[in-house]
């Protein structure tokens, strides 16, 4: 039986959590600690070493935030939650809704409460993007999480998916390079969905911003690996708790070395295009 347990529960700034104590009956105060929380299914090194089994259902996962991004079972597609709705990109960039009984090895959510907006216009990359969201994450407290959802217009958006894998499980970056598909949109409307991650993070996930795409009408997505932001509106929700969620039965996970440094395998998962990929195999050849 695929279980879960929640191992870890790191309430990184207790201010908030502190007044609840002195006003609020338990229940209210777990409640909104939860909303503060980043809730993550496993990690990205167990991902990158090819833990692709989903241990967390979809049903539970909207328990848990209305609002994020991650994967599924057999790293079937990326996974965008928007408004309490988990969607799924799947190999053709099309969207399709999971039934709640879906598994997934990687995700993290949050319910999404704006704390402070920031307007873009004319965004040439994802360097320039990254810059502005920064200047506000380095003024509200660069040791905090963020979940950030970026609505508007886009000129060019590049982003991918993947074909479902087959066990044995390849490591991520190879599975990638081999079944990674990417889609160019042009002049098109739609939503960001990004997660900042503080700079203590780096064994549990990836360091900075991580951002998934769905299009307005709900039927296109994907991984953002370029972008460029004619007129949009990113909204910030800044959260100081965290919940890991790690699968307790898993014999392939636990088996894992975990302290393997996986930051050059991430790194080329995250931001690879197909291009980077074959001219990586020519330097090879
Ligand atoms: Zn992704």
């Amino acid at each position: 039986m695929k279980t879960r347990t929640p191992v870890l529960a790191l309430l990184l700034c207790s201010i908030f959590c502190l007044g609840l104590f002195n006003s609020a009956s338990g229940m209210a105060e777990n409640t909104i600690a939860d909303r503060e929380s980043i809730y993550q299914v496993a990690l990205l090194q167990s991902l990158a070493q090819g833990h692709f089994d989903g241990m967390v259902t979809v049903g539970e996962l909207k328990a848990h935030g209305d609002t994020g991004i991650g994967t599924f079972e057999g790293v079937n597609g990326e996974m965008i939650v928007l408004d309490g709705v988990v969607y799924q990109a799947i190999y053709d960039g099309s969207i399709v809704t999971p039934p709640d009984s879906e598994t997934i090895p990687f995700s993290n959510v949050t319910f999404f409460e704006t704390d402070v907006s920031l307007p873009l216009t004319g965004i040439a990359d994802m360097a320039a993007l990254q810059e502005q969201l920064n200047a506000v994450v380095n003024e509200h407290g660069a040791n905090l999480f963020y979940m950030v959802k970026i609505a508007g217009t886009f000129s060019d958006i590049k982003v991918r998916s993947e074909y479902k894998q087959e066990k044995p499980y390849r490591n991520l970056d190879v599975a990638l390079a081999a079944d990674q598909v990417e889609f160019d949109f042009e002049n098109i409307s739609g939503t960001m969905v990004g997660l900042y991650c503080p700079s203590f993070m780096g064994g549990l996930n990836s360091i900075g911003w991580h951002f998934h795409f769905i299009t307005e009408d709900l039927t296109r997505g994907g991984h953002v690996l370029q972008v460029n932001i004619d007129n949009a509106v990113a909204s910030f929700d800044s959260t100081p708790g965290f919940t890991l969620a790690l699968p307790d039965d898993n014999t392939d996970f636990q088996s894992m070395d975990l302290s393997l440094n996986m930051d050059e395998a991430i790194h080329r998962a995250e931001t690879a295009t197909l291009s980077d990929a074959a001219a990586e195999t020519d330097k090879q050849e």
